[in-house]
């Protein structure tokens, strides 16, 4: 069970001595799930992360709940986008204090 929000599932052992609470076995299209959050079950039942490893296609990769944790903050996921944003942002910024933002388009 969850600790956070008191969803049910089972809590796997890892190589490093932690414990995992993953999401039921899905075969996910490994483009779907960002680099370090897929997680397999090995012969002993140990769950392993792939870090930035792709699984061999077909393998039912999991991820770990916390991810999809009603009861806890959602991680940032893809921190080169957040990054680019936050460049996106700073640019427009520039681009206000120069007056020069382009006309954008009526869009209605
Ligand atoms: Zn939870």
């Amino acid at each position: 069970m969850c600790p956070e929000c008191g969803v049910a599932g089972a809590w796997h052992p890892t190589y490093t001595e932690a414990w995992v609470l993953l999401e039921p076995a899905q075969i996910l299209p490994a483009y779907i799930v960002p680099p370090r959050q897929r997680w397999l079950i090995d012969g002993n039942d140990i769950a392993w992360n792939t870090g930035d490893d792709e699984p061999a296609p077909g393998a039912p990769r999991r991820i770990a709940h916390r991810l999809v944790c009603p009861g806890l903050e959602r991680q940032d996921l893809w921190p080169w986008l957040t990054a680019l944003e936050l460049e996106n942002a700073r640019r427009a910024q520039r681009q206000a204090d120069q007056g020069t933002l382009p006309q954008l388009p009526d869009t209605g």
